[in-house]
Parts: structure tokens; C-alpha cells; sequence
């Protein structure tokens, strides 16, 4: 057995980054509506969780680290009444993971909002610059304050005030942003001109609700109409739904990643129910790089649908061979070093009923460090497997992102600087084989030039990838007080 460092997060890939939920629907228990949302959306970040509600010109935000279901209770969800909702699940980009952090974002820099939002700005530092000149203080050390402080103070007079300065402030954004503001009138959603993060609206009943996801509309009995689109602002209020094209004609550069694997599999993202499209991947990875085996095995959950996929294609059978404790969490007290070396078995026990004697095929959606594929190899070793053969649904990872996923250094990345082979050696498997960059698009049904896929391919869509802002760019340059 490897005694490697154990990664005790719940899987050892990228990381998710956040989730968005707006709601706007008198007369609706608005809170709920945020809360079943956020539920759906937890996978997109379990760090804090936050939900904010306007009622009679008062803006209320309750915002926590944890979990969505330890953050909010019946009584706190009470105290959240309103016409409208908007609400957060964060794992951190930028900024550390403290409370301070924790969104939604609440600003009265002139017209007071509040503020969710997913992605990463890149030009976050020149920004922050701007605001101290203004003589305008952060709380916290997210870009997504910064974004705040600048509609905040942007914002004027009339109806549309806040529609017209998230309009005069998003041509002035770099990066990815899928945002939603509330203000005491209206929720606005409004997404980057690449569209980097996805950003869904949907229908309940006479209202409208927008959503990181369309899973979260299916929880609470609301209808997916269509994607936001990049550049887009959509306003929900009282006269029903706005939509604004703010920004037009950039290259569109949706996360390829969030087809493969950061999405929920029930969510819809270009059409497509993304279970399908991995399932389609699965295929496709037994065409590009069949393999001799006895069975196929995935890595559990995420790994599933493409296993399913290459199950079906190849004709060889499947089995649950790696049995997942799902409690696993990313707080974790860490073993002592006799108990070490079981250490990935509190994440994922092999059956060696199932394995023993068999040249298995393992199927995963992607490998970024490959410390937890490195420890499931050696497992199915134990096990007893003849041969194990490691089959990934996406391309390998070799360069950092820089629009929202934390996965920042090139070092940490198994696949950098190292062939397939090279790889399979490090990983001590019998043979490994990445899905190619074509087959993943003939999966995901567009065309290439309207995605991102730079983490696989160095080609970065946005520009200048390295004179982006680090995760921790705002804390290196301010002292950031506590709370608030
Ligand atoms: S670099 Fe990778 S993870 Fe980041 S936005 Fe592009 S495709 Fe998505």
C-alpha cells in the first residue's frame, strides 16, 4: 500500500467553486424557495452557505460557514421573509474560506445590495485600487465585494437604477462572473460577455427564478426556460421579467469542465442533460482507447455515467466494485500513521469479491493531483485485481484555471510535464488512456470555438492568463478586518 499523503476531501479533483440562486415571488415563502435551491446547488461549494431576503425596503442577509442544511433552520428561515431571495454556496476562489468571505455580500455604498456570484475577476487587484482611491473599505477579501462596492456606488436614481449600473460596471469586469444583486425592487442576474460560468432562468408559476444550475429549478417545481446569455442581464421584478444585452460580440468561452464534471448530472446545460453527454463520453473513450478486460468498475459518483457509457460500448460488464462513504467531508480529524495507510478506505472501500482475479478497467471523469487514483490503484492491487487499466472522460489536465476553479499551480498536476505512459507509471497503473479533446465535443454537441478548455490545452480564450490575480491576490494587499 502507497503511504502518500492522503487527500480527505471528499475526491482529490478540481475543485467546484460556486453556486448562485435568485428568486423573485410575492407572496411565496421566498427563504425556502432559496434554501431548496442552495440544497440542490451544494455541490458547488461547501465552505458557507448564505441566503438573503428583501421585505418593505429591507435588505436581510444570513450568511454562515457549513453547510446549507447546518446553516439554516426553520427559525432562521422565518426571520428571511420578503418578496424576493437570493442566496449563496461558496468554496473559495478568491480570498480565503473565512466568514468574512462567506456570501451573499452585502453593500450600501449609495443603494444598498446584496450580492452572490460565481467565477473569478482577473483583474480583481486594479479594481481594488480604484475603490481605496474612492476612499470605499472592503470587509472581506473577495472579488465579489469589490463587484459589490462598484454597483453599490455606482448606482444613481430613477427605476432602473440598479439595471443601469450593473450595466455601466460589467464592461469594466475581467473574468468570470455569474452574479446575482438584490436590491429592495428587483433581482438581477447578469453573466460575463464569455458566458465562463453557467447561469440558467427558469418559471414558477407567474414568476421567474435564475439558478447556477437547472437542477435547482427542478427541486422547487420551477421550469427552465434558457441560459442567460453571455453578457446578459435579466431583471426580476414587480412587472415581470427584463432582459438587457449589455455587452456583445466577444468570443463566447464556456467551462468545457462543467460538461465533464462540475455540473450535476441531472442539471441541463446547451440542450443537454449532462448524464447523457457523459454517458456519451464513456463511449467514446472505448473507441479512442479499447482496452483487454473483465470488467468495468467507475469511481464513484462522478466517475459513473462514463462508466456506464463504456460498459455499454464495449459489451464488457460492469460492477460497483468501489463502494463510496458519502459522510466523508472536507473538515476531517486526520488519521494517526498507524491509521494512515487505511486512510483512503474512509472514502472508499474495494470489494475483492468483485475485483480478485480480474483485469479491471477504471473509469474516471478526470485526474488532477492523482494522490487518489494513485491510493484506488493500489487498492484493487490488494485486492487482488490481475491488471487495472485507468480510462479518463476528459483530456489531461496540464495548466492552471484562472476563471473560478481552484486548481492554480501546474506542480500539483500529476499529468504536467509527463507523458500518458509517464502517468500510468507515476500512478502505478497497467495502462492509461485520457478521452481526446474531439471526442469531448462531439459529447458536449457545439463547437469548440464557444468554449474554455484551457486547463486541458494552454490556450487560454480570455487572454494573458498569468498576470491573473492569485487566490489570495486581495489579502496579500490589504489587511482585511474580521466579521461583518
Ligand atoms: S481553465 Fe478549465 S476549469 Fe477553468 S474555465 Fe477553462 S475549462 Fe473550465
Amino acid at each position: 500500500m502507497n503511504e502518500q499523503p492522503i487527500a480527505l476531501s471528499d475526491r482529490d479533483g478540481p475543485r467546484d467553486e460556486c453556486g448562485v440562486f435568485g428568486v423573485y415571488a410575492p407572496g411565496r415563502d421566498v427563504a425556502r424557495l432559496a434554501y431548496f435551491g442552495l440544497f440542490a446547488l451544494q455541490h458547488r461549494g461547501q465552505e458557507s452557505a448564505g441566503i438573503a431576503s428583501s421585505e418593505g425596503g429591507h435588505i436581510t442577509t444570513l450568511r454562515e460557514n457549513g453547510l446549507v442544511s447546518q446553516v439554516f433552520d426553520e427559525e432562521k428561515l422565518r426571520a428571511l421573509a420578503g418578496d424576493m431571495a437570493i442566496g449563496h454556496v461558496r468554496y473559495s476562489t478568491t480570498g480565503g474560506g473565512g466568514w468574512e468571505n462567506s456570501q451573499p455580500v452585502w453593500r450600501d455604498d449609495g443603494r444598498e445590495l446584496a450580492l452572490a456570484h460565481n467565477g473569478n475577476l482577473t483583474n480583481a487587484v486594479e479594481l481594488y485600487n480604484e475603490l481605496q482611491e474612492q476612499g470605499l473599505t472592503l470587509r472581506g477579501s473577495s472579488d465579489s465585494e469589490i463587484m459589490a462596492a462598484l454597483i453599490s456606488s455606482t448606482a444613481g436614481v430613477g427605476d432602473h437604477y440598479i439595471e443601469d449600473a450593473v450595466a455601466e460596471v460589467m464592461p469594466r469586469l475581467k473574468g468570470a462572473y455569474s452574479t446575482v444583486v438584490m436590491t429592495k425592487h428587483a433581482v438581477v442576474a447578469f453573466r460575463d460577455p464569455h458566458g465562463v460560468r453557467p447561469l440558467s432562468l427558469g418559471k414558477l408559476d407567474d414568476r421567474f427564478v435564475v439558478a447556477s444550475e437547472s437542477s435547482a429549478f427542478d427541486i422547487i417545481g420551477a421550469q427552465l426556460i434558457r441560459e442567460v446569455q453571455p453578457g446578459e442581464m435579466v431583471s426580476l421584478t414587480a412587472d415581470g421579467l427584463e432582459m438587457r444585452r449589455v455587452i456583445e460580440g466577444e468570443r463566447p468561452a464556456m467551462c468545457v469542465f462543467e460538461h465533464i464534471y462540475f455540473s450535476r448530472p441531472d442539471s441541463k446545460l446547451e440542450g443537454r442533460t449532462l448524464q447523457q453527454v457523459r454517458g456519451r463520453m464513456g463511449e467514446l473513450l472505448w473507441e479512442e482507447s479499447p482496452v483487454k478486460a473483465d470488467l468495468v468498475i467507475s469511481v464513484p459518483d462522478s466517475g459513473n455515467p462514463a462508466a456506464n457509457g463504456f460498459a455499454r460500448a464495449s459489451g464488457l460488464p460492469k460492477d460497483d466494485a468501489l463502494i463510496k462513504n458519502r459522510y466523508v467531508g472536507r473538515t476531517f480529524i486526520q488519521p494517526g500513521q498507524e491509521l494512515r495507510k487505511h486512510g483512503l478506505r474512509m472514502k472508499f472501500n474495494p470489494l475483492p469479491e468483485i475485483v480478485a482475479g480480474k483485469r479491471i478497467v477504471v473509469v474516471d471523469d478526470s485526474i488532477v493531483r492523482g494522490n487518489t487514483t494513485r491510493q484506488i490503484v493500489a487498492m484493487l492491487r490488494d485486492a487482488g485485481a490481475r491488471e487495472v487499466h485507468l480510462r479518463i472522460s476528459s483530456p489531461a489536465i496540464r495548466h492552471p484555471c484562472h476563471y473560478g476553479i481552484d486548481m492554480s499551480t501546474r506542480q500539483e498536476m500529476v499529468a504536467h510535464g509527463r507523458t500518458e505512459s509517464e502517468v500510468a507509471a507515476e500512478l502505478d497503473a497497467d495502462s492509461l488512456a485520457y478521452l481526446s479533446m474531439d471526442a469531448v465535443y462531439e459529447a458536449v454537441g457545439t463547437q469548440r470555438e464557444r468554449h474554455c478548455d484551457a486547463c486541458f490545452t494552454g490556450e487560454y480564450p480570455l487572454g494573458n492568463p498569468e498576470s491573473a490575480n492569485g487566490k489570495f491576490a486581495l489579502e496579500e494587499i490589504s489587511v482585511v478586518p474580521a466579521g461583518g
